[in-house]
């Protein structure tokens, strides 16, 4: 797994990970989270730089995420997309 700081971020038990070669542009995750997601130059979602939100609502992003491109983890257990 990556380790690039725009595609994974730790929020205390939790990681948050993008899935760049999923994502396709639908931008709902920024509409819900922009103050942790934005999308970059290639139109593809990315992690804002020292960004951050309540884990209820990235939780609410990646779940918006039409391709399940967001996941997140508790430890090593992945916690959504549940499949
Ligand atoms: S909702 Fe999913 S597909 Fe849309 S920009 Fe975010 S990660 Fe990409």
């Amino acid at each position: 797994m990556s380790d690039n700081p725009k595609l994974v971020k730790v929020i205390g038990k939790y990681k948050i990970v993008v899935v760049e070669s999923k994502c396709i542009a639908a931008a709902s995750c920024v509409a819900i989270a922009p103050t942790l997601f934005q999308m970059n130059e290639r139109n593809l979602v990315e992690i804002i730089e020292g960004g951050s939100d309540e884990l209820d609502n990235i939780m609410l992003s990646a779940q918006s995420c039409p391709t399940g491109a967001i996941e997140i983890y508790e430890g090593e257990n992945k916690v959504w997309p549940l499949v």
